[in-house]
Order: structure tokens, then C-alpha cells, then sequence
């Protein structure tokens, strides 16, 4: 993977995002650059199943000023600092009043809590515990410039046309401000994968939405409910780009395809990794596995949402988002999606007993080779489970083999005619 997807997460990462307004709207801009996406508003207050869509957020300054009316917090220094979807206030009060206004982490002194409080409106500002504990008695001058009015939600929807109507959906949210993990990452990760699959002969479709968390997905949903049907596989990406080891959280089927694939691929890893059934609780796969919809859509993450100390607070920055760890996530992502592109089933042309595969050179003439070995264990496998009840993936798991070794085998028996693909 190359340095772009970081520099999209260093360009994105000052934009105070929220789940409406412009700094979405830039961001979404800027993913723009990369791949063809169609940006779309939804009105503030239409109905999206049991929600509404929300009124407009933007902010264009908030600050505390000390009773000696320096500028004690400034949304320059970081927009963490608003309580994001703060409804705009001017005014003086004490201490103690604005108290009542302020977040912070006791348990992590120095770090800047990232709040919000889109459904319930409300006004207030995060800082730091040791900021916190400097304050003086006195009056203290608030200012949050920011407006809540008619609208619009935007998100944005990448397709990717294959040769099937049949899709996989790739959804990630980009509606946290300058938070670097979750979701900078994620919105990276999305956007280098549509940019990668774009020069690629698909077999599957592919729907890549940007969405703002939660009100995004139900939206999505709501507005697309005729097209559902056709996504076949899916996946919610968040928080790639730390350096914990991958954990993938399954459908809520249970066992769909994209499940058996996932884990595939992170068993032959070989590196530590967790899978986790699926839980209520997360990120937008809660919306696409309701239970009226139930879509194969799982999550693969690194370290999961929540799980590290970091997790919605400013120590969730660039710094703690590296590279490596997004390339890495990055090549699991396309080796699921290879494995998918390519999970067929296949015919064995000669099921009377074993073909010879001597006569075709497929056999080696001396034995001892241990490679040679384990291509023809391979093929045997694949001539075997080739009864048309078994993709290429049933038989990489019940051999044990990987599914690239398996893939190998069915594409040499293919050659010879001693196999074909099914529709
Ligand atoms: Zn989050």
C-alpha cells in the first residue's frame, strides 16, 4: 500500500466532521479526489424508519475565556474541545455554572475527551483533567458560534459495476472530527479499496457507502429498501489502522459466506487474531443485521471500537495510526475480497474413479518433492469435492489447504479439462 491513504487521513484529519454539515461534506470532497463518488443530501426531517433525519450542524468558532479573558479553550487548538452538536450559547457564568457544561478523563489526565449530543440538544466543551483542575473561581466567558437548522445529511456512495447485479456492500462512517483510529482509518482503508478495485475485472458489484454513524446506515437503508436484496456480502470498516492484531465480528447469520471467508483468511495468516459473534452493539452492521433486513455483513476491525484506551479520545491522532497497520488491514481486506470474487463452484469431468493425472504431467515423475505434494494433494481435493455442492473455499477448509493452493489446483485441472466452473 502506498503513502496516499495516510496522507487522506493527515488532509482529513483538522475537518471538524459531524454526522451533518460541511466539514462532512469536505470530507467527502476530498475521498472525491480519489474515487467516483456521489455525494447526497437527505432534507432535515424527513422520517427514516422510526428516526428523522436531523437538523444541519456547523460551528465556525468556540472558546472559554478566563476571568482574566484570555482564551483558555479554543476550538482552534482542537475541535475534540466542543461538544459536538453543541446548539450555539453566548453568555458569562461562574465556575461552578460552567461546570456543569464541562467533559473530561480523570483516568487519562492529559487527553480530550471526544463527545456528542446530536439527539438531545445541548451545549459544552471537553478538556483535559489537569486543564480542568487549573481553573479559578471567577467568571468565565463561553462562545459557540455554531447554527442547527433545516439541512441536510450528506453522505456519499461509491458503485463499482461487475459483471453480476449481485453486490458487496463496504460501509464506513466519516462523521468524527479529528480522531484519527476511528474513523480516519476506515475511510482510508474504503477509499484505496474502491480505488484498487477499480482496475479489475469484478465479478461482484460493489457498493462503497461513507456514511455518518448510525443515522447514516438507517437512512441508507430507508432509501435504498428495494435494493437490499441484492447485497450478498458485506463488510462495516472501522478502527484499521492501530497496531493491535485483527478481530472480525461475524453476521448475525452466523455462518454466511463473507463469515467463512474471513475466517479463512485470518486462520491462514497465521497471526493473532479474534472472532467474535455478533453483538447488538458496534458500529452500522447494528443497522444492516436488523432483524427485517439480517444482512450478511460482518466487521473486521484491528483493536475493536471501545477496547483501546485511545478509543474517542485526542490520543487517537495520526500518530497512533500507522502505515504499516493500515497496509496490513488493507491487504486482509482484498484477500477477502479475492476469495469472494473467485468462490465458485466447480464440476469434475471425469468422476469415475481418479483421473490419470500422470498421462497429463499433473503427477510428478519422482517422488520426494514436497511441493510438487501439495499441488497434487490439492487437486485431489478439488477433483473429489467438485460434486457441485462445494465452493472453492468448502474444499480449502475441509482439506486444510489455503484457498490460493486450492484456487491453483481447480485453475490447472480447468486447463485440462478435467474440470469446469459452474454458473
Ligand atoms: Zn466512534
Amino acid at each position: 500500500m502506498n503513502v496516499l491513504p495516510t496522507k487522506l487521513c493527515c488532509t482529513s484529519y483538522p475537518l471538524c466532521r459531524s454526522i451533518t454539515g460541511d466539514g462532512l461534506r469536505e470530507s467527502l470532497r476530498i475521498i472525491q479526489e480519489h474515487i467516483p463518488l456521489e455525494i447526497r443530501e437527505v432534507p432535515s426531517g424527513t422520517p427514516v424508519f422510526d428516526w428523522t433525519v436531523p437538523k444541519e450542524w456547523n460551528i465556525k468558532d468556540a472558546y472559554i475565556k478566563g476571568p482574566d479573558g484570555e482564551k483558555i479553550v479554543d476550538i482552534a487548538c482542537s475541535n475534540l474541545h466542543v461538544l459536538n452538536y453543541s446548539v450555539p450559547v453566548k453568555c458569562r457564568l461562574s465556575l461552578n455554572e460552567l461546570k456543569e457544561h464541562l467533559y473530561s478523563l480523570p483516568q487519562h489526565p492529559d487527553w480530550i475527551p471526544y463527545r456528542t449530543s446530536y439527539y438531545n440538544e445541548n451545549w459544552g466543551f471537553c478538556l483535559s483533567q489537569n486543564q480542568l483542575a487549573e481553573l479559578q473561581e471567577g467568571d468565565y466567558e463561553v462562545c459557540i458560534d455554531s447554527s442547527l437548522r433545516e439541512g441536510y445529511l450528506t453522505y456519499g456512495e461509491c458503485f463499482l459495476e461487475g459483471e453480476t447485479e449481485d453486490e458487496v456492500l463496504i460501509s464506513t462512517h466519516v462523521c468524527h472530527p479529528s480522531l484519527a483510529n476511528d474513523n480516519l482509518s476506515g475511510i482510508a482503508l474504503a477509499a484505496f479499496l474502491a480505488k484498487h478495485l477499480r482496475g479489475e475485472m469484478l465479478r461482484y458489484s460493489y457498493r462503497l457507502l461513507f456514511i455518518p454513524g448510525t443515522i447514516g446506515s438507517i437512512t441508507w437503508l430507508a432509501k435504498n429498501e428495494d435494493r437490499v436484496a441484492r447485497i450478498k456480502h458485506g463488510l462495516v470498516v472501522v478502527c484499521v489502522g492501530d497496531a493491535g492484531s485483527m478481530t472480525y465480528k461475524k453476521t448475525r447469520q452466523g455462518n454466511a459466506e463473507i463469515d467463512q471467508v474471513v475466517e479463512h483468511v485470518l486462520r491462514h495468516s497465521g497471526e493473532e487474531h479474534r472472532v467474535v459473534n455478533f453483538v447488538p452493539y458496534g458500529y452500522d452492521e447494528r443497522q444492516f443485521c436488523s432483524p427485517a433486513f439480517n444482512l450478511p455483513v460482518g466487521s473486521l476491525s484491528r483493536s475493536p471500537h471501545g477496547r483501546f484506551p485511545q478509543y474517542h479520545t485526542s490520543a487517537d491522532n495520526l500518530e497512533f495510526v500507522q502505515p504499516e497497520h493500515l497496509g496490513d488491514s488493507f491487504s486482509k481486506y482484498l484477500e477477502v475480497l479475492h476469495i469472494l470474487e473467485s468462490n465458485k463452484k466447480y464440476l469434475n469431468l471425469n468422476p469415475k474413479c481418479e483421473p490419470q493425472l500422470g498421462k497429463r504431467g499433473l503427477y510428478r515423475a519422482l517422488g520426494g518433492n514436497l511441493d510438487s505434494k501439495s499441488a497434487e494433494l490439492a487437486m485431489l481435493w478439488v477433483l473429489n469435492l467438485s460434486d457441485g455442492n462445494h465452493t472453492l473455499l468448502n474444499i480449502a477448509e475441509k482439506s486444510g489447504v489455503s484457498f490460493q493452493n486450492i484456487r491453483d489446483a481447480a485453475d490447472n485441472l480447468v486447463r485440462h479439462q478435467l474440470l469446469s466452473e459452474l454458473p
